[in-house]
């Protein structure tokens, strides 16, 4: 079954100016879901929860923490 397509975005401080964005399809190849956050740790959290509903990853080695983190860019 293919990945169902997700875009949200976090409930952030509309006082932030930039946001953070990250795309699953750059740690996991064909996955089209993505997120749009005020902050780092809020996507982390959100894919998270995506990785283990949709990608079946219930523990998120620190490697994929780190690839994740690394694959988060500013979006204004
Ligand atoms: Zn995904």
């Amino acid at each position: 079954m293919p990945p169902k397509v997700v875009h949200r975005a976090c409930a952030g401080s509309a006082s932030v100016s930039i946001m953070k964005s990250f795309a699953c399809g750059d740690v996991v190849p064909g996955c089209e879901a993505r997120w749009v956050c005020s902050t780092d740790d809020e996507i982390l959290f959100e894919v998270m929860a995506h990785a283990a509903s949709v990608h079946g990853v219930t523990e998120v080695p620190p490697s994929m923490a780190d690839a994740v983190r690394g694959a988060i860019v500013p979006v204004s």
